[in-house]
């Protein structure tokens, strides 16, 4: 092969290629530069007298799939003023012993959900480099969108239990993760944005954690409150488990049996059953009007989420919040009064339409994540590592 294509093989510029070893679990390529005139970075002076050669073993990406190793035939030069210096490589830092291709490699590889350790295996360096070049990468806190959407989820790292998700609810990207979720947290946090753009807020998507409504209310002023969708239907989910439940206690132990395994049934929409479901549901609901009822109200708030006429929704909301105050039902009274409690951002959410629908994507990219590494101690990597597979 004629040197060039070889040289463009291996994709480096300006250098020779002495000699190749190839072994079963790696390569070793020889490599060194054409002589040139140098500038001296003591003097300024240009030099070309070289004072001697010393060899150095650099890390390269591998090279068909192999562990590969550049021996570089580092030139030293010396000058007029009598200072000695080494001849500059575009493909290699200052006093690093692999390439900086392999650097950027690393740091691409840590956008996939996979873990340090894997990283490391695959690009023959030690788990603490493959660290070290993640502590290099750095996002900073982002631009204040028109829509925010706040989550949080469970992290375990050494910041605590729950860490929030701030996600852009219209254009769906991710703009933060924080360390927790507190109150005071998220006040210093909120405080570090700029305020011109936190008053042109004009969304906060949350769910009902009081909170968040008084952090939106402080810090973004001018934004309608938005209760998610997810958040608020499983109000009335939990409402009917529990009426089923309850009346499970009281049954005979076959029929418990029944009625637990038939869980599905009651919770899945009534229309989307199969026949021969909807016939065993129909039969659960006949032996047991708390549980009718109850079906019924959770059929009823289902349709009322799914409609896409606002005006329905909102009288269908308030038609729903008063029968289910006075159905006799403890679990639904209780689910009327949180949904009355929390009006104003509900039928917000059926008006607007935002979720933190978004959010949950990344929720599912943060557990692949945390299994992968098995956890997350370390709270500013696992930051970094989220934005960094999202964007
Ligand atoms: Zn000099």
């Amino acid at each position: 092969m004629h040197s060039n294509c070889t040289r463009k093989l291996l994709g480096l510029e300006d250098i020779l290629i002495k000699n190749v070893i190839q072994a079963d679990s790696f390569v070793r390529i020889y490599i060194e530069t054409k002589p040139s005139t140098q500038i001296c970075p003591h003097c300024g002076k240009q030099t070309k007298r070289i004072h001697d050669y010393r060899s150095q073993t650099i890390k390269d990406l591998p090279f068909q799939l192999k562990h590969t190793y550049l021996v570089l035939r580092k030139r030293r030069y010396s000058c007029s003023c009598g200072k000695r210096f080494l001849e500059k490589y575009t493909f290699l830092a200052p006093y690093k012993r692999r390439t900086l291709r392999l650097s950027y490699k690393i740091i691409d590889l840590l956008r996939n959900l996979r873990s340090m350790k894997s990283v490391a295996v695959d690009t023959n360096v030690s788990v603490s480099t493959v660290s070290r070049l993640l502590d290099t990468i750095n996002y900073s806190s982002p631009s204040v969108p028109e829509c925010i959407s706040i989550d949080e989820f469970k992290g375990n790292t050494d910041a605590g239990k729950f860490q929030c998700i701030l996600v852009d609810a219209k254009k769906h990207r991710i703009l933060d993760i924080l360390p927790d979720r507190t109150q005071k947290h998220l006040s210093a946090y909120f405080r570090t944005w700029n305020r011109t753009q936190r008053y042109r807020v004009k969304f906060f998507i949350c769910d009902m954690w009081e909170p968040y409504v008084d952090l939106a209310k402080a810090y973004f002023p001018n934004a309608t409150i938005i209760i998610d969708k997810y958040h608020f239907i499983r109000y009335v989910t939990w409402a009917i488990e529990n009426v089923r439940k309850r009346l499970q206690k009281k049954m005979p132990s076959n029929l418990r049996r029944y009625y637990k395994r038939s869980r599905k049934l009651i919770l899945t929409r009534y229309n989307k059953l199969k026949e021969e479901n909807k016939k065993a549901c129909d039969l659960m609901l006949l032996y047991n009007d708390d549980l009718r009822t109850a079906h019924r109200l959770k059929e009823w708030f289902y349709e009322i989420c799914q409609s896409e006429k606002y005006k329905y929704q909102r009288e269908g909301f308030w038609e729903w919040v008063k029968t289910a105050e006075k159905s006799g039902i403890p679990e639904f009274e209780a689910c009327a009064k949180t949904y009355r409690n929390w009006s104003q951002g509900i039928l917000n959410a059926f008006k607007y339409k935002y979720t933190n629908g978004p959010t949950e994507g990344y929720n599912n990219k943060i557990k692949v994540l945390k299994r992968v590494s098995f956890g997350m101690k370390n709270f500013e990597r696992f930051r970094t590592r989220i934005i960094h597979s999202s964007i």
